[in-house]
């Protein structure tokens, strides 16, 4: 039954970009301070004071519309959107929304089959974030406070067309999406700690449809994961409200994450939208726009295309490493040091993330540099170290900045590969191990295994193990 119909999805998604500033004032871009710290008259919307507009957030706005491949718009202009609520005292709100920045963007993704699907960007806006409200319920009388630290904090604002059809795609769409806006350096978009907000308008028709029906919107998800479960939800709230010939009504509602149900917050409500008279239009265009072009980082998908053909990574190994910055950063940095890039992408993946994790660490407090990371990988590559031991190794140089020769040379981690020095270890293993070399010549071959690891276990671990068992199978034969 359910199939008999499909749900129709676009994403709005607020999104604080990381300036050093307020976007009309120069108080701190700080709203996790003590509360109302970080405030001045202009963000305190007290009357009597002139926004002055910055610089820096119109240039991270214009690099997060770059990166979701939008045509900036030669003119934008800021209005009201008039209304009145307790963390918006002035009474509104300074966005875009006859002239936004930006327009007739794209990202791409891939669903589940691998297939590709564009999914169009209406428009990117800037506005002002309004304070925030603190309830506390707790103590005699419960009081609502108002906190201005984030009153003023640059947003952009990003719309969808409702070109989403699922909760999977939806999730994946916002996924590429805070991997661009990261790439692009002008925020983090973490939905855990506030810094990227979405609402999620979801309609369902009968499928094959290609009519708009009345949508409803669904607010407070913290994690991609419930932006997924309320869109789930609720196309399934749709489907039975339509089976039971319930209309729908336009409204917003409220995802409770411990209860994973949609409710009813409000009704629909959209203020009047009047020009403001005291920001000056933006003129965004020529060498200005150039430049700021010249700034964007290339994109993890390009990068993800371009690592498989110039390093001969593998997919999985390419998608892993570009997703980061840092991460594509230092693969790349460490391959410019002579590291072999597939070496390279599986040491940083299966043992330096993880030793760093463990420590507590990041690629960027590492004392571990590209450079070094890629004279051990080097040794391993010329047989100097084994792999265990480089394992070791690494172990010591993500905790030490001494120089890679000193600690392999002091923790005497290089590799046994003197044909002599492993003659005799061989010998002597055989010598003790009389029994076990009459199984293997009667044919038992597992005989090998336990006299290749008593020959190991004489070096410490540190012979090379193909010459080792070069040697070895010679002096059975
Ligand atoms: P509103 O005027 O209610 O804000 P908009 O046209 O501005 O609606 O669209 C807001 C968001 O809702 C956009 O992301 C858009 O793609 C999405 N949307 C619009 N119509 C529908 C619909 N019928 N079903 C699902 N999403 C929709
Ligand atoms: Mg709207
Ligand atoms: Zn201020």
């Amino acid at each position: 039954m359910k199939n008999d119909y499909e749900a129709v999805i676009g994403l709005e998604i607020h999104v604080q970009l990381n300036c050093e500033t307020k976007m009309f004032c120069a108080c701190p871009n700080r709203p996790g301070d003590e509360p109302n710290r970080n405030t001045c008259p202009i963000c305190l919307w007290l009357p009597g004071n002139l926004p002055r507009f910055s610089e820096e957030a119109l240039e991270k706005a214009i690099l997060a519309s770059l990166a979701l491949e939008c045509e900036i718009q030669e003119e934008s202009a800021f209005d009201q959107k008039v209304y009145y609520y307790p963390d918006l005292p002035k009474g509104y709100q300074l966005s875009q929304f006859h002239m936004p920045l930006a327009k007739y963007g794209c990202l791409t993704i891939a669903d589940e089959s691998g297939a590709k699907r564009e999914i169009r960007i209406r428009k990117v806006h800037m506005e002002e974030d309004v304070a925030r409200l603190v309830h506390e319920n707790e103590g005699r009388t419960p009081v609502s406070l108002v906190d201005f630290n984030r009153a003023g904090v640059p947003l952009v604002e990003i719309v969808t067309e409702p070109d989403l059809c699922n909760p999977g795609d939806a999730m994946e769409f916002l996924k590429a999406l805070i991997r661009r806006i990261r790439t692009s350096g002008s925020s983090e978009c973490s939905m855990e700690q506030g810094t990227m907000r979405v609402d999620a308008n979801v309609s369902i028709r009968p499928r094959g449809s290609d009519e708009l029906n009345s949508k409803v919107e669904i607010k407070n998800m913290n994690s991609i994961r419930n932006v997924g479960d309320a869109i789930a939800y609720e196309i399934r709230r749709q489907v039975n409200c339509f089976r039971t010939g319930e209309p729908i009504v336009i409204h917003t509602r409220l995802w409770d994450p411990e209860k994973r149900v949609t409710s009813p917050m409000r009704g629909k409500f959209e203020g009047p939208c009047v020009p403001d008279p005291s920001v000056p239009r933006i003129v965004v265009a020529g060498e200005y726009l150039q430049r700021i072009r010249n700034l964007l980082p290339e994109m993890p998908e390009m990068k993800a295309e371009r690592f498989v053909k110039d390093y001969g990574l593998t997919r999985e190994e390419s998608l892993m490493l570009s997703a980061e910055r840092g991460l594509s950063e230092y693969f790349e940095a460490a391959v410019s040091c002579d590291a072999p890039p597939r070496l390279a992408a599986q040491w940083i993946s299966a043992h330096l993330l993880p030793t760093l994790k463990e420590r507590g660490e990041t690629l960027s407090t590492s004392l571990l540099t590209p450079e070094r990371f890629a004279g051990l990988l080097l040794m391993l590559e010329h047989d100097e170290i084994n792999s265990s031991t480089a394992k070791e190794v690494l172990k010591r140089i993500v905790e030490s900045d001494a120089p890679l020769g000193e600690i392999v040379e002091q923790g005497g981690y290089r590799q046994v590969s003197s044909v002599e020095e492993l003659e005799v270890i061989v010998d002597r293993v055989l010598e003790e191990n009389i029994s076990a070399v009459e199984n293997y010549r009667k044919g038992a071959s597992k005989a090998l295994g336990f006299l290749m690891g008593q020959a190991m276990q004489a070096t410490k671990g540190k012979a090379n193990p193909l010459r080792l068992k070069e040697i070895m199978m010679r002096k059975l034969e």
